[in-house]
């Protein structure tokens, strides 16, 4: 069990006593850090004002390869195989845009797929003349894996699966869909941005060939952090897009060598305090013990999937079987926007998707927007009912 007390107690933002908790279901969007996370960064910050930027990194160079060891740690990898980003979609497009696509390749999205997947998708094909086609989503909403093995060939170069989308609850099979994409040689790309934190992720069972995922969500890290996970074959054998001095060495005039690994997809400049605070993060998610944390999360998000179609108006819009932490709903008559506006003025953090960020899942859905409340594993069974109790309250008053 999770020591519910000392998780509150290590979360800056419940550490005035006068005031009551506000009732925070964004984790999704971008999550309330514990507080070693907030120090490690400032601390950092200090020392880079105090003896200049290199040395204070210098001083911390252990710190900084252990950033690549938690994360390895918690998907199951090897350091050597992860490249560290400053962001899910900076990681994601790194990878993408270094497959070579040539005329007729076809690029094969989730119909969940987040639209800056789909964008650099679109761009890419216009610029090599591969094409770009989204795989169907069964009635239940997960990927169709018929329709994906029939739509499978060897002009297929690269899947985009999305593990967990933006939009709700839906969690996509990712070990079926691998094995079937590599029996024609395509390459698979996670979209674990929304899964990284709050499910269990083990590249060597998924078998993924990359995967991408961002700090400041489920895993509660700062803000402008990411990485991205590259299986060890590609990683000593793909030429990123784009090069520096960090991804590679510059070793006679007309010569340069790439890393060896991973880190062939990183730049040389980064914010030092933000991936040292990164790396606290994740490290604080390792002590908790993952496991706990994945079913605190599961059990709040049943807990609402549970309460809320017994508000009148109220429905919740998750597709899938089983369910991640991401609870997404509307309130008949009143726009989510609206919704989400009312529940802040009441200090309820909900977020709203936009049907632009996953278009054609929305769209094939007939909605404009939903309410996304996704609850963390600190968030408390009470400040859920008064979530709940407040939307009565809004959905009432249509
Ligand atoms: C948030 C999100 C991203 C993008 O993450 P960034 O860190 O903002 O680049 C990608 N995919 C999904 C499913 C997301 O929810």
């Amino acid at each position: 069990m999770l020591d519910q007390q000392r998780l509150r107690a290590d979360i800056p933002a419940y550490a005035d006593p006068s005031r009551p908790a506000p009732v925070f279901l964004d984790s999704a969007g971008s999550s309330l850090p514990p507080r070693i996370v907030l120090d490690t960064a400032i601390a950092h910050l200090r020392r880079e004002a105090e003896i200049g930027g290199y040395r204070a990194a210098n001083e911390r160079l252990d710190d900084l390869a252990a950033v690549k060891t938690a994360v390895a740690t918690l998907i199951n990898a090897e350091p050597s195989s992860i490249a560290l980003s400053d962001s899910a979609s900076r990681a994601w497009s790194d990878f993408f845009y270094s497959v070579p696509l040539a005329p007729g390749d076809r690029i094969l999205l989730s119909q969940a797929d987040y639209a800056s997947n789909a964008i650099a998708a679109l761009q890419r094909a216009r610029a090599t003349g591969a094409v770009v086609e989204a795989v169907p989503a069964a009635a239940d909403g997960r990927l169709d894996l018929d329709a994906f093995a029939g739509m499978l060939d060897e002009r297929v170069k690269l899947v985009s699966l999305v593990h967990a989308p933006t939009n709700g609850g839906l969690i996509n099979p990712v070990a079926e869909v691998t094995a079937l994409a590599h029996r024609v040689g395509a390459l698979v790309l996670l979209d674990a941005c929304q899964s990284t934190g709050q499910l269990p992720i083990d590249v060597a069972a998924l078998s993924v060939d990359a995967l991408s995922a961002t700090g400041r969500k489920w895993l509660r890290g700062p803000r402008g952090t990411g990485f991205l996970y590259v299986r060890p074959e590609s990683a000593a054998t793909m030429e990123p897009g784009r090069l520096d001095l960090r991804s590679a060495t510059w070793v006679e005039p007309d010569k340069y060598l790439l890393a060896p690994d991973a880190s062939r997809f990183e730049f040389w400049e980064h914010d030092v305090a933000a991936r040292l605070g990164f790396g606290a993060a994740v490290r604080y998610l390792l002590d908790l013990g993952p496991d706990l944390v994945y079913a605190a999360i599961a059990d709040r998000s049943a807990h609402l999937r549970a309460a809320l179609p017994g508000i009148p108006g109220v429905t919740v819009r998750d597709l899938g079987e089983k369910c991640s932490g991401i609870v997404s709903f509307t309130v008949d008559g009143i726009a989510p926007v609206e919704v989400r506006d009312r529940l802040l003025a009441r200090d309820v953090t909900v977020t709203v998707s936009h049907r632009s960020s996953t278009l054609l899942d929305m769209t094939a859905r007939h909605l404009d927007s939903v309410l996304r409340a996704s609850p963390h594993c600190f968030v408390t069974f009470d400040e859920l009912d008064r979530f709940a109790d407040e939307l009565a309250v809004i959905a009432a008053s249509r």
